[in-house]
């Protein structure tokens, strides 16, 4: 077990002790929600204990992300918050980790002093050395530039006993001109095919019946490895086969993925694989030809529309989410037209819509062309009002189906419980059902962003 007081060589008054409290605020995508369980399992794994409370915390984390530039403005406005909480006791530790705390660096402490740890993404393993550094030697900062140890490696604390993140390849090696994640990630490691089985089998051993497989471009999975008797080339259909292999696995989910690498073994593998569940994140970004070649992407709206058709015909009811970016530079009205008309064609399920937003050290921060606030505003509200209406549509053809629910928790909007669908939606139930349990569900009515059902058949109930 990692300790505190063991590795200090002068113990001190202030030193960071058993039953100590630690919260941590998590920003940013599903790899930085896994990642805090990282930093969860390294602080529960030396005897502290979580909290919600901040007044109760002794080590306050903010687990950064930097895809948006609010992003930068929400966490130095929680730092400033944090600056008379310090004050008034300066034992606590304060730390910045994440995507953000690589990207920023030393600027962090040069704007609020009072952070004692800036800890980038490659350096997680190293967190409990850098706090107990803290309390003896003030301010520390590791952000090295390479991963030498997976945090998969590291201690997890998991808040769902039933589904988990499973981390298979950090980093990414495209270059999308908007994207800031390959300067904070670095680029892609696959991690080794056995020890992801090897974690599944365990998770699924302790009662996960869900696992989701998390990369920043998820199915070029193994391109960066070399395998005995096969050559550098994607590994991720191989790799769907191996986790529907584990015993007792009964959902696997991935993200995110890029269209450009859904390639037949991967779909084929899909189809083939019973516990791969009947969805795909797709990321369109863009409708227009013109500006897909300036975001550089790989794909144009006609094969991305094709690949879909493919995938369409390969998984019948496959739900479809997507990502689209407005107001990216040199963006029309024209080009957006095209993102409107490809969304129209798509009928997605749902999209993450996002307006774009200039990240530094990215190629499209430095493009001519960046458009002016309002209009992206007018542009995005244009589109978000097109997507409701084929979400409601594309909700409202499940009506009247009976589909397997994975109950997740407790209901909102009034209804007692909540799960999810293979294919991704949200479903609200009647009646206390056990998280972790699976139902079959007749939908009875729908709403752009979930389903309402009946349990007609619960079965395979598992034991909470
Ligand atoms: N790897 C995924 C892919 O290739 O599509 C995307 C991962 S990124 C963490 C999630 C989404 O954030 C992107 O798909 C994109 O839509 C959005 N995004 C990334 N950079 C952005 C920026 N500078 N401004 C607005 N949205 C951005
Ligand atoms: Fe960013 Fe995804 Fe492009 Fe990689 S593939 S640069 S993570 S948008």
């Amino acid at each position: 077990m990692l300790s505190f007081g063991d590795v200090a060589s002068e113990p001190s008054s202030t030193l960071l002790v058993m039953g100590d409290h630690y919260l941590i605020r998590t920003f940013g995508c599903q790899m930085n929600e896994h990642d805090s369980e990282r930093i969860a399992g390294l602080l529960s794994a030396d005897g502290m204990t979580p909290t919600d409370d901040t007044g109760l915390a002794r080590v306050i984390v903010f687990n950064t992300c930097a895809i948006r530039e609010n992003a930068d403005n929400r966490l130095y406005g929680n730092l400033r918050h944090l600056k008379p909480v310090k004050e008034r006791n300066p034992g606590i530790r304060i730390v910045v980790a994440g995507c953000l705390a690589q990207k920023d660096r030393g600027r962090i402490q040069e704007r609020a002093p009072w952070v004692d740890v800036v800890i980038g993404t490659h350096a997680l393993p190293h967190l409990l050395d850098l706090l107990r550094q803290s309390e003896t030697d003030g301010p520390q900062m590791d952000v090295r530039e390479q991963t030498e140890v997976f945090p998969s490696a590291l201690p997890a604390a998991r808040d769902d006993p039933f589904r988990a993140w499973v981390s298979i390849a950090p980093g990414c090696d495209n270059g999308c001109t908007f994207c800031i994640v390959p300067l904070v990630r670095g680029p892609q490691r696959s991690r080794p095919i056995g020890d992801i089985v090897a974690e599944v089998q365990g998770l699924v051993d302790r009662g996960v019946v869900e696992v989701t497989l998390l990369g920043q471009n998820v199915n070029t999975y193994g391109r960066d490895v070399t395998v005995p008797g096969s050559s550098r080339r994607p590994l991720f259909a191989r790799l769907l086969h191996e986790v529907n292999a584990v015993d007792g696995i009964r959902r696997i989910r991935f993200t995110s993925p890029h269209p450009h690498d859904f390639t037949p073994d991967v779909i084929d593998a899909m189809a083939a694989c019973e516990a791969v569940c009947e969805h795909i994140h797709f990321p369109l970004q863009s409708g227009s030809d013109r500006v897909l070649a300036s975001m550089r992407r790989s794909y144009r709206r006609q094969r991305y529309l094709e690949w879909l058709d493919e995938i369409r015909a390969a998984i019948p009811q496959i739900g479809v989410s997507t990502d689209i970016i407005v107001g990216f530079p040199g963006e029309t009205e024209e080009d957006f037209l095209q993102t409107l008309d490809v969304v129209e064609c798509a009928r997605f399920d749902s999209a993450y819509t996002f307006q774009y937003s200039p990240r530094p050290g990215t190629r499209a921060s430095t493009m001519e062309g960046q458009i002016p606030r309002e209009i992206v505003q007018e542009r995005f509200e244009r589109l978000v009002a097109l997507q409701e209406r084929i979400s409601l549509s594309r909700s409202r053809a499940q009506v009247g189906r009976e589909l397997e629910v994975l109950i997740e928790g407790p209901g909102k909007k009034g209804a007692a419980a909540q799960g999810r669908t293979r294919t991704n939606r949200i479903v609200h139930l009647a009646g206390a059902l056990s998280p972790g349990s699976f139902v079959t569900a007749n939908i009875t009515s729908a709403a752009p962003h979930h389903l309402s059902g009946e349990v007609v058949r619960a079965r395979d109930a598992v034991a909470v």
